[in-house]
C-alpha cells in the first residue's frame, strides 16, 4: 500500500466524460490498496474566461477580488470529480483550501503556500476516502482566498504530497512525460525517463510549461519523487510510465554523459526594452535596474553596448511581456536621473534555451547554437547563461524554426523519426 497524491490538469479536466475518465484512474488506485489524494485544475480555457471577466469588470481591479473569481473554476472540477467519485462507489469529499486550510501569504494571484493543515485529510485518507483538493487556492491569515499564479496547481500538489508525506506525486497532463522539447512543436522530440530537479527546474523557468517552476522547486526542496504521465494512456499496474523528476544522484554516470543537452525551451511573453544614449559612467545602470526591481520587475537578458564617442551607450533588456507597460511607465519616471535619450520597445520576441548539465563539463555548447542558428539566418538579439543553460533572444516569428534547428543540431530527435 501506498500514499499517493494525483494531480490532474486542465485538459483531463475537460467536461464530465473526462472527469469519468480521471475518476476511473483514481479508482484504479484506490483499489489496489493506495490512500489517495487527488489536486484538480479548473476545466482547460476556464481560468482564461475568469480572468477576461475581471478585466472586463475593471481593467485594474483588487487583486483579493480577482482571486475570489479566479480560483472558482477549481471549486467546480474537484466538487464534479468528488460527485463522479461517489457515483462509482468510490468514497470521496472536496477540501476547498479554506477548509484544510491550505495557508498562503496574502500576495494575491502570486501567493506562497506557508503551511497545509493535514490533520483532517490524513485521517480521512486513512479511513478510505478519497480526498479532492482543488489546486491552485489557498487561503490567507486573516481569511482572504488566494491563489497561486498560471499552472499553481502542479504546485498545490506537490505541497500536499510533501505535506502528507506521500509516496508519490503523479501529475497526469495531456502529453505522457517531459519532452527533450515541447513534442507539440517538434514531433522528433524523444521522451525522457528521468530528468533531475536542477535541470527541470531551468526548463520549466524558460517556458517548458509542463510543469510550474515553483513545483519542482518546492519537490526539490522536500524531496517529493514526482513523475509525470498522461492521463489519457489507459492505466496499468506499473507504477512508472511516464517521467520521473530525480536527484542527481539518480541518475547514473554514463547517463549524464548521454546527451550534453537535455532539453530546449522557448518562451514568448519576453519583451525588449532598449535605452538610447545613457551616460557611460558609474552607477547608470543602478539607475536604471534599482528602479525596476523596486517596482518588483524581473530583469532577465542583459546587454550594454561599448560606448559611443559622445561617452554614453545603449542598454538593452528584457522584461516579461506582462511587465512591460509598468516597466515604461518607472523607467519614463526615472528618465532626468537614468539620462537616456529613446526608449524603445518589442514585444515580437521569443527567448529560446538550451538546458543541460552536461554543459558544466563541456565547452562548445554556445558556439553550436550559434552556428546553428546562424546557418538559418536567425539573427541573436540577446544572450544570456548559466551554468546549466544557455539563452537567446530571437525574432518570435522564428520561433518554431530556431526550436526545430537546435533540436536536430544537438543529436536530440528522436531516431525512429523519419
Ligand atoms: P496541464 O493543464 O495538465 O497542467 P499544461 O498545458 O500546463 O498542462 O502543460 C502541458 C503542456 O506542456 C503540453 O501539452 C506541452 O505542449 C507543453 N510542453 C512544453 N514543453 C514541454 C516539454 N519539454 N515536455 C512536455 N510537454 C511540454
Ligand atoms: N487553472 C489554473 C491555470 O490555468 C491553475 C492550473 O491549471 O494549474 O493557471
Ligand atoms: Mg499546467
Amino acid at each position: 500500500m501506498a500514499r499517493i497524491v494525483m494531480k490532474f490538469g486542465g485538459t483531463s479536466m475537460a467536461g464530465t466524460e473526462r472527469i469519468r475518465n480521471v475518476a476511473a484512474r483514481v479508482k484504479h488506485e484506490v483499489d489496489a490498496g493506495n490512500e489517495v489524494a487527488v489536486v484538480v485544475s479548473a476545466m482547460a480555457g476556464e481560468t482564461d474566461r475568469l480572468i477576461n471577466f475581471c478585466r472586463e469588470a475593471a481593467p485594474l481591479h483588487d487583486p483579493k477580488e480577482y482571486d475570489v473569481v479566479v480560483a472558482a473554476g477549481e471549486q467546480i472540477t474537484s466538487g464534479l470529480l468528488a460527485i463522479t467519485l461517489q457515483a462509482m462507489g468510490v468514497k470521496a469529499r472536496s477540501w476547498l483550501g479554506w477548509q484544510l486550510p491550505i495557508q498562503t501569504s496574502d500576495a494575491h494571484a502570486s501567493a506562497r503556500i506557508e503551511d497545509i493543515d493535514t490533520k483532517g485529510l490524513i485521517a480521512a485518507m486513512s479511513a478510505g476516502e478519497v480526498a479532492v483538493i482543488p489546486g491552485f487556492q489557498g487561503v490567507t491569515e486573516d481569511n482572504r482566498i488566494t491563489t497561486l499564479g498560471r499552472g499553481g496547481s502542479d504546485t498545490s500538489a506537490v505541497a500536499v504530497a510533501a505535506a502528507v508525506k506521500a509516496d508519490r506525486c503523479d501529475i497526469y497532463t495531456d502529453v505522457d512525460g517531459v519532452y527533450t522539447t515541447d513534442p507539440r512543436i517538434v514531433p522528433r522530440a524523444r521522451k525522457l525517463a528521468k530528468v533531475t530537479y536542477e535541470e527541470m527546474l531551468e526548463l520549466a523557468s524558460v517556458g517548458a510549461k509542463v510543469l510550474q517552476t515553483r513545483s519542482v522547486g518546492l519537490a526539490m526542496k522536500e524531496n517529493v519523487r514526482v513523475q509525470v504521465l498522461s492521463s489519457f494512456d489507459a492505466p496499468t499496474d506499473n507504477p512508472i510510465t511516464g517521467t520521473l523528476i530525480v536527484g542527481d544522484d539518480d541518475i547514473g554516470e554514463d547517463e549524464m554523459e548521454r546527451q550534453l543537452i537535455t532539453g530546449i525551451a522557448h518562451d514568448k511573453n519576453e519583451a525588449k526594452v532598449t535605452l538610447t544614449s545613457v551616460p557611460d559612467r558609474p552607477g547608470a545602470v543602478a539607475n536604471i535596474f534599482g528602479p525596476l526591481a523596486d517596482a518588483n520587475i524581473n530583469v532577465d537578458m542583459i546587454i550594454q553596448n561599448i560606448a559611443h564617442d559622445s561617452g554614453s551607450t545603449d542598454v538593452t533588456f528584457t522584461v516579461p511581456g506582462a511587465e512591460l507597460a509598468r516597466a515604461i511607465d518607472t523607467l519614463e519616471k526615472g528618465k532626468d536621473v537614468i539620462g537616456f535619450s529613446n526608449l524603445m520597445h518589442d514585444t515580437k520576441v521569443a527567448k529560446i534555451s538550451v538546458v543541460g548539465v552536461g554543459m558544466r563539463s563541456h565547452a562548445g555548447v554556445a558556439a553550436t547554437m550559434f552556428k546553428a542558428l546562424a546557418q538559418r539566418g536567425i539573427n541573436v538579439q540577446a544572450i544570456s547563461t548559466s551554468e546549466i543553460k544557455v539563452s537567446v533572444l530571437i525574432d518570435e516569428d522564428e520561433t518554431e524554426l530556431a526550436v526545430r534547428v537546435l533540436h536536430t543540431a544537438y543529436g536530440l530527435d528522436a531516431e525512429d523519426a523519419a
